[in-house]
């Protein structure tokens, strides 16, 4: 099946969906508060993308994506099928559509029984990566558009952790799905790809608009604060958000979703352009790429 590449759509203003402090995305209905995305002419109430986040297994997060305009619903990922089950029975959604990430059974294992469950879902997830994902309906690279209901995700490559690796970005809603690429205060190990691969990638992620909302596959992030520390103890938005971490997940609540603005202040594996980090691994003449890659493999060994 073949998918439409960016030129084929011109997209109307976003700007709203990209205002600062733009609200939870997470609860409630929609309202003119949190319109954004969603193009809306005449009579026709706004309505945005909503998105539900739940733990599945023992750290992975389950998505689900909902437009409300169409009934539309995608889980992005598919962990588990239980938890997913449950999320759709309690939002009262549909699943007509799963956006895979990667190949790794921890983001693939519920395909066939949600397949069960829903025979018309529809599979969408990396060509690179086809012989290794079941039920794979639609195979989508770097700028094609994935679709659910009426929203749209741009598809960003991101290989490194898994070659074929991608990133689901929902720029007209201003929030983007990157799998085991970019955790909150961390990145994905680099299982497939060489260190300045996945730099290469970490970029692509980092250039999209800071207030973009990012969910992630893992609740890593009180264990990447720990790292992240070691590298750079007197950045004040990492400390300030390693506080924050520690009471969220004391309190038992998600450190997700974060946005790129917050992982560019914070995250040491955004920051290897600064000087300030690559003074602090000793290499302060280094290559951004290098600088990354003795990052990943101090983490890889911590
Ligand atoms: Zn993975
Ligand atoms: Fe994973």
């Amino acid at each position: 099946m073949r998918v439409e590449s960016p030129p084929a759509f011109g997209y109307a203003s976003t700007a709203d969906a990209r205002r600062p402090g733009f609200p939870s995305l997470d609860e409630g209905a929609p309202s003119p508060s949190r319109a954004g995305g969603v193009i809306h002419t005449g009579n026709v109430a706004p309505m945005t993308i909503a998105v539900h986040q739940f733990l599945c297994l023992t750290d992975n997060y389950g998505v689900l994506v909902h437009d409300p305009a169409t009934g539309a619903t995608a889980t992005i990922d598919a962990p588990e099928p239980e938890p997913i089950l449950a999320a759709l029975a309690e939002r009262g959604w549909t699943l007509t559509d799963a956006l895979i990430t990667h190949h790794h059974a921890d983001h693939i294992q519920g395909v066939p029984p949600l397949r069960e469950r829903f025979p018309a879902l529809k599979v969408t997830g990396p060509a690179k990566e086809a012989a290794r994902i079941p039920f794979l309906d639609i195979e989508v690279r770097e700028g094609n558009v994935a679709r659910v209901g009426a929203l749209r995700a741009k598809v960003i490559e991101t290989p490194g952790h898994t070659l074929g690796h991608i990133a689901y970005n929902f720029d007209e809603d201003g929030v983007a799905f990157c799998g085991d690429t970019l955790f909150s205060l961390g990145c994905g190990r680099c299982f497939e790809a060489p260190y300045a691969v996945m730099w290469s990638s970490l970029l692509k992620l980092a250039a999209l608009p800071g207030e973009t909302k990012v969910y992630c596959g893992h609740e890593y992030t009180a264990a990447n604060a720990r790292f992240a520390l070691t590298i750079e103890p007197d950045n004040a938005a990492l400390v300030g958000r390693a506080e924050e971490v520690k009471r969220l997940r004391g309190e038992n609540r998600p450190t997700l979703p974060t946005t790129i603005a917050a992982e560019l202040a914070a995250n040491p594996f955004l920051r290897a352009e600064e000087p300030s980090v690559k003074a602090a691994v000793g290499m302060p003449n280094a290559d951004p790429a290098q600088v990354f890659g003795e990052i990943r493999s101090r983490k890889d060994r911590f």
